[in-house]
This record gives structure tokens, sequence and C-alpha cells, in this order.
């Protein structure tokens, strides 16, 4: 299962770009479509992308239907939106193509730390978003080691945490069993979740002002 957590790629702009974005809470009130849950609970229930940032509507479009029908997800992104990371996810490829997704450019300005999250197109809208589940369980690992601000740091928690040739010190494709764990549970939950509620959710997500 091709992953690398920590790829020592040159720092990019878009890190600080999104550092002086500021907040910007994009609202999802589902509650307020009337829509007919399998989760009561989660009728109301906001999506917040604000430390987990989709860089296009596509990318947008996956997580919130993510959120709305995998546990596994919203777990992983209240857990992300409790620490002090910035995930960015977007469309492109790892390691020259080779690699179907990765987290790479672990950055802070001191006081938020950055990382970039990279998904390859080329799969089925489920599978995809189980994908980012699997980097977002990455970005959480990261976001759990408050002394893991920077790419190097971070190959260093995998050298400790990670599988294989990774935790060997061989390799620096690195992946965890955690990680593996998520991907399979959000492919069995979207597989038992309908998406028609997801798609009223976007559409009425896509008027909003
Ligand atoms: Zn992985």
């Amino acid at each position: 299962m091709p992953c690398v957590p920590v790829v020592a790629t040159e720092r990019s702009a878009a890190g600080r770009d999104l550092a002086m974005g500021g907040a910007i809470v994009l609202a999802l009130l589902l509650g307020a479509l009337g829509v007919s849950s399998h989760d009561a609970a989660r009728q109301g229930e906001v999506v917040r992308l604000v430390r987990v940032k989709p860089a296009d509507a596509e990318i947008r479009r996956l997580v919130i239907d993510g959120h709305q029908r995998s546990g596994t997800f919203r777990a992983l992104m209240d857990e992300l939106h409790q620490s002090n990371m910035i995930v960015t996810i977007q469309f492109g490829p790892c390691g020259n193509g080779r690699i179907r997704s990765c987290v790479s450019d672990v950055q802070t300005d001191g006081r938020q730390r950055f990382v970039r999250v990279k998904v390859d197109t080329r799969t089925t809208d489920d599978r995809l978003i189980a994908t980012i589940a699997h980097e977002l369980q990455h970005a959480v690992e990261i976001g759990r080691d408050p002394e893991v601000t920077t790419s190097d740091q971070a190959l260093a928690l995998y050298r400790k945490i990670a599988l294989g040739s990774c935790g060997q010190g061989m390799s620096e494709k690195c992946e965890t069993q955690a990680a593996l764990d998520v991907e399979a549970r959000v492919n069995d939950e979207l597989a038992r979740t309908p998406r028609i509620v997801a798609a009223i959710a976007e559409g009425r997500d896509e008027q909003r002002p």
C-alpha cells in the first residue's frame, strides 16, 4: 500500500498563503435541508473546513461526502479541528506519480502547523474519500506529536511508528497500521451508506452566498 507521509519537497508558498488567508468557515447546515439522515444526531451538524482545507470544489465535495457518510472520517476531522494543524488537501502526483497519495510539506509558523495531503484522481469517488481518510490519519499522527514541525521531524516520527522498511530506516515510503485500518473502515462505512444525502447537501452548499 504505497504512501509517503513525508516527502522532502521544497517549501511552497501555498502554505504561507493559507496562513495569511485566515479562518474561512464553510458551514453546511444539513438540518436546514430536512435531510433524513441515517444518523439523526448529525442533522444540523456543521462541516467545518477550517483546519481541513480542500484546495478546490471537487475535493471539498469529497470531504463533505466523507464527513456525512463515515463516522471514522468525522472523527478524524474532529481531532484535527482540536489540534494546531492546518491540512490542505489537493489533487496531485506523489513520488512522480508512482504513489497514489501522500502527506508532505510539514511546516510551522510558530503557532500553527501545516501539512499537505495529495491524492491521485484515478479512482472512484468512494476510494478517493477512503484515501483522503487514510492521509488524514497520518495528519492526526503528526498532530499528536507537538515536536513535529518539519518534514525531517515527521520522518523521524515515522521511523518510530511505521511498518516495515521505513520503521527500520531503510525507506522513506512510510506506512502505519492505523492508516490502513482507517482506510478499510471508511471503505466499509461508505459501502453501507448511500450517496444521495451527500448529493443534496452539495447542491445546497453551492447555493450559499
Ligand atoms: Zn499511509
